[in-house]
C-alpha cells in the first residue's frame, strides 16, 4: 500500500479508537470528511444494515446535504423498494465500483448537458461483522473516477475499522438497554426512572413534573393461587396495557413487584395527571385471561408533582408513595393526589416517631390535671391526669398528637407505666401534705396496656409502693375497648377491683356497648362523652341520649361524670336531669401539678348555676 494510503488508514484508526456510542456519529462524520478530502470525491456516506427492519439506515454523511427534507428519504431505505445500488448493500461482501461505461460516455455527456446532472461514479465497500454485512461505506464522484486495487484495499481496512466501532456501539447500547430496562416487561427500571427524574427536576427545567405510581391491589393472591408464572404473565399483560394506554410521550417504569410508574415527559399539572391516572386505571381494570380463568385486578394510583429546582427526585417519589398509601388505605381501586396536608402529616409523624423513642429518658413528658367538680357545690371530687409532651421544636403537645404513634411503635406500655407511676407519685406527695385526701386520681389507660401480661400486678404494685388507699385511684378505659374483647376485659377488671382500683368507662356513648354486658362488668363510673355534652341545652337529640345514659347509670348504680362542659346551658341541663359531676373548660382547663395541688387544698371552685 502506498505510504500516503497507509497514513490515511492510520489516521482513521486513531480517530475511531476513542469513539463511544455517544460520539460515534460525529467521529464517523469526521472520518468521512477526511476521506472525501483525501480521495478527492464529492460525497461519502456511512450506512448500517438493520436486518430486523430489512433496511439500510444512514449513520453519517459528508458533506451534510443542505436543507435535508423531513422526513429524510435517505434516512431509512428499505431494501425491498430500494434501487439496485441500495439493494446490493444488504448482503454485499466485496467492494463494488460503478463507473460510467466508456461506451456510454457520449450518452452520459448528453444527459449531463441536457439535465445538468453529472454522470457519477461510485465505490461501495461493505462493513462486515463475521459473515454478516452490517453496513456500507460509499463514495460518490460526479463524473468518472477510477479506484485502484490499493485504494480499495485501504477502504476495506477502513470499513473493517468502522464495523468494529459499530459492533462496540451496539454492545454498549445493548448493555445500556439491559441496565435501564426491566427483564420481565421491557419497561424502564428504577435506575432509569431515577436518572430521568434527576434530569427533569434540575434547576431551570420546565415543570411541574408529575409522576403516577401504580400499585396492583392484591397481586399476591394470583402468585399464591395460580403460581409465579401466572403472576409474571399477568404483570406483562398489564405492562403492555400501560404502554399502549399511556399514549403520549411518557416514561414508563417498573419498580419491581407490582409497582409501576408513569412520568409524562412534558410538564403536566395535577388535574391533567389525575385525569390520566383515571384513564389508565380503567385500562388496567379490564379482564385478563390466565389458563382459562378470567382475572381482574384493581389498581391504586398515587399522583404527585415536583417542581424543578425545588424538589428532589426522592421528594417526588416519597410523595407519590404517600399518595399510593392513601389510595390503598381508602380501600384500593382509587386515585389519590398528593396534597400538602399529607406531607405535613407524614413529616409530623416521622418526627414524632423519631423523638418519641427517647422521650421518657429525656424527661420531656409531664402531666396536667383536669379537675372534676360536683356542680352543686363546686367541690373538687377528682382529677384526671392528662399526659403532655414538651417537644424540642413543636412546643407542648397534646396526647392526640403522639399516643397513636406510640401505640404503633409498641411504646404505649412504657408510656402508660410512666403516666401511672408519675400520677401516683404526685398524688401521694399531695396526700402526704394533707391535700386531696377525699379526691380520686383518674388515669387514662391505652387499650394495649389493658391486655398486657401482668397489668393488674403492676397497678397494684404501684399503689402499694406509694401507699395509696383502696378506691383512691380510678383507671379510665375507652368504651370501644370494653366491647371488643369482653371476656379478657372481664378478667382484668375483676383483678383491678380485687386490688382496690376503680374503673371508669371513658367516652361513653360512642362505643355501643351492650347494656347486658355493661351490667355484668365490675365498673364504677361512666363518663359521658364530650360530643353529647357540648351542645346540651340546644340539641334535643343529645339531650335524649344523655337522659338515657343518666337513667342507665341510676339503674346499674354507677357514678356518672359529664365530660366537656363548656357552657352554662350544658351545666344547667345536666344538673336538672340529675348528673352532678362534671369536668370541662367552663369549670377549669387542665392545669399543672402545683396548681392542681393548691386547688385541691382550697377544696372547691366557685360555682353558681
Ligand atoms: P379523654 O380521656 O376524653 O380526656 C379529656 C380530654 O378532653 C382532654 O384532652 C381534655 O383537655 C379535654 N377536655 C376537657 N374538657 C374539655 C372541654 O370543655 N372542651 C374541650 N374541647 N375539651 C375538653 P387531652 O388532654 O388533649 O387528651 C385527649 C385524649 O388523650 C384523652 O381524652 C385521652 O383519651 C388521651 N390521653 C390523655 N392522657 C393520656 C394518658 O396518660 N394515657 C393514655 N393512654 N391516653 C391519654
Ligand atoms: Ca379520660
Ligand atoms: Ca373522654
Amino acid at each position: 500500500m502506498p505510504e500516503s494510503l497507509d497514513l490515511v488508514v492510520t489516521s482513521v484508526a486513531t480517530r475511531l479508537m476513542g469513539a463511544t456510542a455517544a460520539t460515534a456519529v460525529d467521529v464517523s462524520q469526521g472520518v468521512l470528511a477526511e476521506l472525501v478530502e483525501y480521495f478527492g470525491v464529492d460525497v461519502s456516506f456511512l450506512r448500517r444494515n438493520d436486518h430486523t427492519l430489512h433496511a439500510s439506515v444512514l449513520v453519517a454523511e459528508w458533506p451534510v446535504r443542505p436543507g435535508i427534507p423531513d422526513p429524510d428519504p435517505l434516512a431509512i431505505v428499505y431494501f425491498q423498494d430500494a434501487d439496485p445500488v441500495f439493494a446490493l448493500a444488504e448482503h454485499q461482501k466485496e467492494p463494488v465500483v460503478f463507473r460510467p461505461e466508456p461506451s456510454t460516455d457520449d450518452y452520459q455527456r448528453t444527459i449531463n448537458e441536457g439535465r445538468q446532472i453529472p454522470a457519477t461514479s461510485m465505490a461501495c465497500v461493505p462493513l462486515l461483522s463475521g459473515e454478516v454485512t452490517s453496513g456500507v461505506l460509499g463514495f460518490v464522484k460526479f463524473g468518472d473516477r477510477d479506484w485502484t486495487e490499493a485504494e480499495l484495499n485501504a477502504l476495506k481496512a477502513i470499513a473493517s475499522l468502522l464495523a468494529q466501532v459499530q459492533a462496540r456501539v451496539d454492545a454498549e447500547e445493548q448493555l445500556r438497554y439491559l441496565a435501564e430496562h426491566d427483564d420481565l416487561t421491557g419497561l424502564y427500571n428504577r435506575r432509569a426512572l431515577l436518572s430521568h427524574l434527576d434530569a427533569r427536576l434540575a434547576e431551570g427545567q420546565p415543570g411541574p413534573v408529575s409522576a403516577l405510581f401504580f400499585d396492583l391491589d392484591r397481586l399476591k393472591a394470583i402468585n399464591d393461587y395460580l403460581g409465579h408464572t401466572a403472576g409474571d404473565w399477568f404483570i406483562r399483560v398489564l405492562a403492555e396495557r400501560l404502554r399502549r394506554g399511556a399514549e403520549g410521550p411518557h416514561l414508563i417504569a417498573r419498580l419491581g413487584g407490582d409497582e409501576f410508574v408513569v412520568v409524562p415527559t412534558t410538564p403536566m399539572d395535577a388535574d391533567a395527571a389525575e385525569a390520566l391516572a383515571h384513564r389508565l386505571q380503567s385500562v388496567l381494570r379490564e379482564r385478563v385471561s390466565i389458563d382459562g380463568e378470567m382475572l381482574t385486578r384493581t389498581v391504586s394510583i398515587g399522583v404527585a408533582l415536583g417542581v424543578p429546582g425545588r424538589d428532589s427526585t426522592s421528594d417526588l417519589l416519597r410523595r407519590a408513595d404517600q399518595a399510593v398509601l392513601t389510595a390503598k388505605g381508602s380501600g384500593g381501586n382509587q386515585v389519590a393526589v398528593f396534597t400538602d396536608d399529607m406531607s405535613m402529616k407524614n413529616e409530623f409523624r416521622n418526627d414524632i416517631e423519631l423523638h418519641l423513642q427517647t422521650v421518657i429518658e429525656n424527661g420531656a413528658l409531664l402531666l396536667h390535671y383536669l379537675p372534676e367538680v360536683d356542680m352543686r357545690t363546686g367541690e373538687i371530687v377528682a382529677c384526671e391526669a392528662l399526659v403532655r409532651w414538651q417537644h424540642p421544636t413543636r412546643g407542648l403537645l397534646a396526647p392526640d398528637a403522639f399516643i397513636g404513634v406510640a401505640e404503633s411503635i409498641n411504646m404505649a406500655g412504657e408510656l402508660g407505666r410512666w403516666v401511672m407511676r408519675t400520677a401516683c407519685a404526685e398524688f401521694a406527695a399531695w396526700r402526704s401534705r394533707g391535700v386531696g385526701t377525699d379526691a380520686v386520681m383518674r388515669i387514662n389507660v391505652s387499650p394495649v396496656q389493658l391486655v398486657t401480661d401482668g397489668f393488674v400486678e403492676t397497678v397494684a404494685g404501684t399503689m402499694a409502693e406509694f401507699d395509696l388507699a383502696r378506691g383512691s385511684v380510678c383507671l379510665e378505659i375507652t368504651e370501644s375497648v370494653v366491647v371488643q374483647d369482653i371476656e379478657t376485659t372481664r378478667i382484668t377488671l375483676a383483678g383491678l377491683k380485687a386490688a382496690g382500683v376503680q374503673v371508669a368507662i371513658d367516652d361513653f356513648g360512642t362505643g355501643y356497648s351492650a347494656l347486658s354486658q355493661l351490667k355484668s362488668l365490675p365498673v364504677d363510673t361512666l363518663k359521658i362523652d364530650r360530643s353529647f355534652v357540648r351542645e346540651l341545652g340546644s340539641d334535643p337529640g343529645d339531650l335524649a341520649i344523655v337522659r338515657a345514659i343518666i337513667a342507665l347509670a341510676e339503674a346499674f348504680g354507677l357514678e356518672l361524670v359529664a365530660e366537656g362542659v363548656e357552657t352554662e346551658a350544658a351545666a344547667l341541663t345536666l344538673l336538672r336531669h340529675g348528673c352532678h359531676r362534671a369536668q370541662g373548660f367552663l369549670l377549669s382547663r387542665p392545669i399543672a401539678g402545683a396548681a392542681m395541688e393548691s386547688l385541691l387544698a382550697k377544696g372547691r371552685i366557685p360555682v353558681q348555676f
